[in-house]
């Protein structure tokens, strides 16, 4: 089956993504850190967050796995900064849902992220997509603190 040309574009978004990935290695004064890994893949990723006046102020990743993953990591860095942590959490879970349904209500809410639904045809690499938001959830509540 030939891929459509918006397969094409995506599949170049994500690329693009994941080579250049942006938001990526570690913040000066973090808030927030948390490691996370998805073993079925291999992907491990390390996130830091820079929380204050009640909004993520700086976000970045570190670690080392596939396309997938890396590109996730940069999307979701981008769209979380600027945003309270309660208002991360439901991208975290509209994320979740585009992701296995390859739609969901709210995707406006996700911005460029929202370019990762197709991997819903791909159920072995949900866990990838998924990775990195899982992190920003884990670390807004239970991350290790190091204010
Ligand atoms: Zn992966």
């Amino acid at each position: 089956m030939a891929l459509t040309k918006l397969d094409q574009l995506y599949r170049q978004v994500i690329l693009d993504e994941a080579n250049h990935p942006r938001h990526h290695g570690t913040l000066a004064a973090p808030t927030h850190t948390i490691t996370v890994r998805n073993p079925s893949c291999g992907d491990v990723l390390t996130l830091q967050l820079r929380v204050a006046d009640g909004v993520v102020q700086d976000a970045a990743f570190a670690g080392s796995g596939c396309t997938i993953s890396q590109a996730s990591g940069s999307l979701m860095t981008d769209q979380i900064i600027g945003q309270t942590p309660a208002v991360v959490q439901q991208m975290v879970q509209t994320f979740s849902q585009l992701v296995i349904d390859g739609t969901a209500p709210d995707a406006d809410l996700l911005g460029d992220a929202a370019i990762l639904s197709g991997v819903h045809q791909f159920p072995a690499r949900i866990k990838c997509a998924t990775l990195a938001w899982k992190a920003a959830s884990q670390a807004l509540t239970e991350g290790e603190h190091n204010d």
